[in-house]
């Protein structure tokens, strides 16, 4: 029994595994809370998708259906190993299952068959859906099947739990299969042998690219855009300035639409002025980017200048 993890400790204790891990869209803050306790929590359970498809499936676990809305689980275990972060919270996977079997996760001992549906697994435990269509064709590649060892086992290694805290939804609801294709068993014998040796290095992810200005397209942006108020962005880096003007607190944020107009020109004005944009005086600082002041304006908020 444990208080779940927040959203960076998840993420933290998955790279910190080694894992891959993307968050998806607004997973942070996507949950079932609404609807029902999420934790104390107590294992970690293992499905297949049912589908193929890597982009799909987690749009899929992100929004569910009709029938059984989103997150459809915490995190989507893609071919490759890759893990999608889908949802920080309850989240519709485990359904009710035998509360003899969760007696046996707290305890950590061999779970019994699973022959009741009379207890909310929704509250107890993380998901990983991995994707396989569940035919007992489709394959589980080695990488992610490597994935979903690493992921069940950064999970018992934030509460402290054993490999005997991961169960697949075949063990704990009476009619599911999944996972289909792999053992439980064997899986487990691999948690426990990752468990007891060292933690694996974490991953080195490339930092994210900057985007890049073209000066000569936001000069004229910023030369034009105002004489033609109301008319569509004429290039797409001026909300990157603009972004940084406001994150300066130089523009105010209803005027970062793209559009290089009288208020970001005044504001890229006071840019020019001030000390970190170079201290310009009189027609320096017309509000017209160049490039020094540009390149300060990059520096500090993180975009590229290209002529
Ligand atoms: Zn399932």
């Amino acid at each position: 029994m444990a208080t779940p993890l927040s959203a960076d400790r998840l993420l933290q204790a998955l790279r910190n595994e080694g894992l891959r891990v993307v968050e998806h869209r607004s997973w942070r803050t996507h949950s079932r809370n609404h609807k029902g306790p999420w934790g104390p929590v107590n294992g970690v359970m293992i499905h297949h998708t049912v589908t193929e498809g890597t982009q799909s499936s987690v749009e899929l676990c992100y929004n569910g259906h009709s029938t059984l809305p989103g997150p459809l689980c915490h995190g989507v275990i893609a071919k490759d190993g890759t893990v999608y972060l889908v949802g920080n919270g309850r989240a519709n996977h485990a359904g009710l299952g035998d509360d003899d079997v969760l007696r046996a996760i707290i305890d950590e001992r061999t779970l019994p068959a699973d022959n009741e549906a009379n207890t909310d697994g929704n509250r107890a435990f993380y998901g990983f859906e991995c994707i396989n269509l569940g035919d007992g064709k489709d394959p589980w590649p080695a990488a992610q099947l490597e994935a979903i060892e690493r992921a069940a086992a950064a999970i018992c290694r934030a509460h402290g739990w054993t490999q005997r805290s991961v169960l697949g939804h075949a063990e704990w609801q009476p009619g599911k299969v999944d996972p289909r294709g792999f053992g439980m068993d064997s899986m487990r014998t691999r948690i426990a042998g990752r468990l007891g040796a060292p933690q694996a290095p974490a991953v080195q992810l490339p930092a994210p690219r900057k985007p890049v200005v073209d000066l000569s397209r936001l000069i004229t942006a910023a030369r034009t855009d105002p004489a033609r108020r109301g008319t569509p962005v004429t290039y797409s880096g001026v909300r990157t300035v603009e972004a940084a003007l406001i994150d300066a607190g130089l523009l105010a944020k209803r005027y970062g639409d793209g559009h290089f107009g009288s208020s970001t020109v005044e504001a890229y004005a006071k840019w020019q002025r001030s000390k970190a944009g170079g201290g310009y005086r009189g027609a320096a600082a017309d509000g017209i980017p160049g490039r020094a002041s540009l390149e300060r304006l990059g520096k500090r908020y993180g975009f590229t200048v290209t002529a």
